[in-house]
């Protein structure tokens, strides 16, 4: 159907025969996902509808939902969905009814020179994958429009997103570990793969053991780094990722992490990947840094955290110090590639997922995220 012919003030006709599904809603900043309905429209263009089976956590949905950075409310948040493709849209050539999908939030063109080169996550048009002003909402709520977080909005039974936001993942691998694909594990892998480009023999230091610094050590250690140094604040995270594949790990609340990695890589790492992202680990990174290596900056804690290098340091060093966005990922090549490695054994995707809770109980899921021995919390439908 020819959406652009309808009539203003045909919603609510319009809207009493869209899908409906059950999503957590944020109505204002501050004020927590509220469960509710949304209706879908029909997939129009290169849009495909999903059944969310799966939506992942992610600590950027809630420094979103409490902060005031100009998103419209009422909104859906999550972006680290997976699910079942129930219907697609006339011009999507991508996905088939029955696919399983795994969303991520790298919106792109797909035909811009910087998407054929690779980097998606530099395209110059990552708006072709929204719905243009003149066109109806995706989603609405008793006919209002509502945001959809990134394009995806994934804390809901079903969502409508562009197939350039989806990637085909196998029937085999559990929904729950397909959606922590598209964001927190794609940008640790990503930035091993695609940035500090970490090649056999190599020393690695990661500043942060979440799931993204896990998802780098296991990266590290099938790129077959030799040494990997893990540092973290929590013992437990630590453990974890002496199980992910770090040789060696760095309690920094106990020991000075830039003599202890210094001493663990004999002078410094060729890569080291700050996760954490605050002026203090930027710092400490640099300076665990080997002549020749790089810091690499994966994860921002602080937006406003800044670090002043000698020039003539990294000159004559010949360090780097570069920022890696989501990996610097090309979803399309990247995540199936990161599947393969889950099933090859080479990154324990199961372990990332600590525990699972239902639609309405977001905001407790993030609660648990405190807790230094929970890694991922995923809702499951
Ligand atoms: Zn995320
Ligand atoms: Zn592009």
């Amino acid at each position: 159907m020819n959406h652009d012919s309808l009539p203003f003030g045909s919603r609510t006709r319009y809207a009493a025969r869209m899908p409906t599904a059950r999503a957590a809603l944020i109505h204002e900043v501050g004020g927590g996902f509220v469960p509710g309905e949304i209706e879908l429209d029909d997939p129009i263009g290169r849009e495909v509808l999903v059944d969310v089976r799966a939506a992942g956590l992610c600590h950027t949905d809630l420094t979103m939902a409490h902060a005031d950075v100009g998103i419209p409310m009422p909104a859906v948040f999550g972006h680290e969905a997976a699910g079942v493709v129930a219907a697609v849209g006339p011009e999507a050539t991508g996905v088939a009814v029955g696919d399983h999908v795994v969303g991520c939030l790298v919106q792109h063109c797909g035909t811009c020179d910087r998407c054929r080169a690779g980097r998606a996550t530099l395209c110059r048009d990552p708006g072709a994958t929204l719905r243009g002003p003149d066109d109806p909402p995706r989603l609405t709520c008793g006919g209002e429009p509502v945001h959809q977080m990134v394009g995806i909005g994934g804390f809901a039974e079903r969502v409508l997103v562009d197939e350039r936001q989806l990637v085909v993942v196998s029937r085999e691998l559990p929904f729950a570990q397909a959606a922590l694909l598209g964001c927190g594990v794609l940008t640790g892998v990503g930035a091993v793969r695609n940035a500090a480009r970490v090649r056999p023999g190599d020393a690695v230091a990661v500043i942060g053991a979440g799931t993204v610094g896990l998802s780098a050590i296991a990266a590290a250690a099938a790129a077959g780094a030799q040494r990997i140094v893990a540092v973290d604040l929590a013992l437990e995270k630590l453990d974890a990722a002496r199980e992910f594949g770090a040789t060696h790990v760095v309690d920094s609340s106990a020991t000075d992490p830039v003599a202890a990695v210094r001493a663990a890589t004999g002078g410094g790492a060729d890569a080291v990947l700050d996760v954490v992202g605050i002026e203090q680990t930027a710092q400490q990174g640099l300076a665990m840094t080997a002549p020749g290596g790089g810091l690499y900056l994966v994860g921002v804690m602080d937006p406003t955290a800044r670090i002043s290098p000698k020039l003539f340091g990294l000159i004559q060093a010949q360090r780097r110090i570069e920022g890696v966005y989501m990996g610097g990922a090309d979803p399309r090549r990247d995540i199936p590639e990161i599947a393969r490695m889950a099933r090859s054994g080479a990154l324990d995707l199961g372990a990332l997922v600590s525990a699972e809770v239902g639609l309405d109980q977001i905001d407790e899921g993030y609660r648990m995220l405190h807790d230094p021995n929970v890694v991922r919390v995923v809702v499951a439908f």
